[in-house]
């Protein structure tokens, strides 16, 4: 039995038993007639036996980076060639991205690259792109809700009310975050963490609600007719 292919899960940050999902071997040289170089790069297609998560794994070498010993009883030199692996996306350390941040790729990849960059932008504390990010990333998640693209966003909020996504309070934080990230863009104005985290929290109960849960109306308001309750089907009898 071979052995199990292990490698660094960027979502559980460590080792795990992976499958092994395509790979290829790229051997490649470099030779201008005086020097010559090579190496080769192994590039996987890798998933995470536990979380089942899909990455990138890469391990390449080059004989410029090189290795020698001498064989403890021969005495013969022993060259190796000391592998560098880089798996993308890259564990992330210390991350605030919840995890369910991993699963909206699966609903939505484009929410999902935006969210992805926003989480990028909040860790090294670039706030002014976060916020613009922010604003991004609520604009997709209204779009994903079927609601004009046409208008503006703080039209879209009104409208998310409106239509019985979110209630007043919820309403009312998505309206700074849509302004916040208005301003952090032609004003360059930056939030203080404290009120960035308050702004992130709030897009994330909001998106989390309606795109991975999908209970997408919190309750319906009066402008929206109940429904009736339908009539229930006749058992078709068989001619
Ligand atoms: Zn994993």
């Amino acid at each position: 039995m071979t052995e199990a292919f292990r490698a660094h899960c960027p979502r559980c940050d460590d080792e795990r038993v992976c499958i092994i999902r395509g790979e290829f071997d790229q051997p490649w040289s470099v030779d201008d007639g005086r020097n010559h170089m090579e190496g080769e790069i192994d590039h996987k297609l890798v998933q995470c036996a536990g979380c089942e998560t899909v990455f990138y794994y890469k391990s390449s070498w080059d004989d410029q980076d090189w290795d020698g010993e001498y064989h403890p009883v021969t005495g013969e030199s022993i060259i190796t060639f000391p592998r560098t692996v880089e798996t993308y996306p890259s564990p992330e350390k210390k991350s605030q991205k919840p995890d369910w941040v991993w699963s909206i790729g699966q609903i939505d990849p484009q929410l999902h690259t935006i969210l992805y960059e926003v989480y990028q932008a909040y860790e090294i504390e670039s706030f002014i792109l976060a916020s613009v990010g922010l604003r991004t990333a609520l604009d997709r998640t209204t779009e994903f809700l079927n609601i004009d693209p046409g208008h503006s966003l703080e039209r879209k909020v009104k409208e998310l009310l409106d239509n019985g996504f979110i209630g007043e309070t919820e309403a009312a934080t998505l309206a700074i975050v849509a302004d916040a990230g208005n301003a952090a863009a032609h004003r360059g104005w930056a939030p203080d963490r404290e009120t960035f985290k308050t702004l992130i929290t709030t897009l994330e109960h909001f998106i989390y609600r309606v795109v991975v849960t999908g209970k997408a109306a919190l309750k319906l308001t009066k402008s929206i007719p109940a429904r009736q309750p339908r009539p229930k089907k006749q058992p078709i009898q068989p001619t």
